[in-house]
């Protein structure tokens, strides 16, 4: 397919400032150059612990933060390059998910107000035209329409996400960032909002950067998986091949930690049990990032940090170790 987005080597780092004089005295290594593309229509996991990078990666792709360095492509356009009218014209199309749809939904405000802003804002229909439209966009989310008057704090958690799904799809998007659009949701609740992600994403040939912090969540609604560890991407893969070919020790740690209903295949799989805690982003460890924490490794971890290599068709890996064992196989070799 078409590539939609192309994000090309992207930093993302913050300055920490002390004192009077608000000196900077060190940066946040949040995003450390990370490159992916999402194809139009498709759905690209990005999973990781939270500090990892993650949401700031989703946030430099909306332009809420200039990017250090890189190249953030859209539609074949360098957003990191537009301002001015192009800006907003090129960012209307990419939209946000929040984790938390009561806090990012303003309390004060009715459903029509909520979900019509962005309308307003744009001047997308006459103001006389937004009810209808926004009564549109509630049965979009499999929402009364009734309900249009209401306020936050009558709706359940689940009905809320539906608000905000609504108010990212007024703009007619092309791609929206969720950004743990689910974790803050009864269980019961999660696997509607992802079925009615998943039915919308078809119907309105939505395209996803889907951001979670463990791989049992994307797994059902991801094409590709991209794994995150302190600002950089570790691994990523196709959906299938991730789950049952992992090859990054981070993401093998991440594995076993989700249980498998076959006991046989539970024998046998490859484990890595993480310990310890994440490392701190500020004065994050030299050479490969995971290397204070992982079993295998080695002087040259510490020396240099592991290239992301394409080890196999469409299968990308950080790591030193990764080899080709026998002509097709790959593995974490010591
Ligand atoms: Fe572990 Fe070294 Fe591979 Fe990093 S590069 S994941 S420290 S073996």
């Amino acid at each position: 397919g078409e590539v939609l987005l192309d994000v090309k080597e992207l930093v993302q780092y913050f300055p920490i400032r002390r004192g009077v004089l608000q000196k900077v005295v060190g940066y946040v290594h949040a995003v450390d150059g990370i490159s992916f593309d999402i194809k139009r229509g498709e759905t690209l996991g990005l999973v990781g612990e939270s500090g990892c990078g993650k949401t700031t990666t989703g946030r430099s792709i909306l332009q809420l933060y200039k990017p250090t360095s890189g190249q953030v492509i859209f539609d074949g356009m360098n957003l990191v390059e537009l301002n001015g009218k192009k800006m907003r014209e090129e960012r209307k199309k990419i939209q946000m998910i929040f984790q938390d749809p009561y806090a990012s939904l303003n309390p004060r405000m009715t459903v029509e107000e909520i979900v019509g802003e962005p309308l307003k804002i744009h001047k997308i229909v006459e103001n006389s035209e937004i009810r209808n439209k926004v009564k549109e966009l509630l049965e979009l989310v499999r929402l009364n329409p009734a309900y249009i008057d209401r306020y936050p704090h009558e709706f359940s958690g689940g009905q809320r996400q539906r608000i905000g799904v609504a108010r990212a799809l007024a703009l007619n998007p092309e791609l929206i960032v969720c950004d743990e659009p689910i974790s803050a949701l009864d269980v019961s609740v999660q696997a509607q909002i992802v079925n009615m992600l998943e039915e919308l994403q078809s119907e309105m040939n939505l395209t996803y950067l889907f951001i979670a912090h463990d791989l049992s969540v994307v797994k059902h609604i991801s094409d590709r998986v991209a794994v995150m560890y302190l600002g950089v991407i570790m691994e990523m893969t196709s959906r299938d091949e991730l789950y049952s070919n992992p090859l990054h020790p981070y993401t093998i740690a991440l594995l076993s930690a989700v249980p498998i209903p076959d006991p046989e295949k539970e024998i046998n799989r490859k484990r890595i049990i993480l310990e310890g805690d994440v490392p701190s982003p500020v004065d994050p460890p030299s050479g490969c990032r995971f290397r204070t924490r992982c079993p295998l490794a080695q002087e040259i971890c510490a020396k240099e940090r592991p290239e992301f290599r394409e080890v196999k068709p469409g299968h990308f890996v950080a790591c030193h170790l990764v080899r080709e064992i026998t002509p097709g196989v790959f593995r974490a070799e010591i």
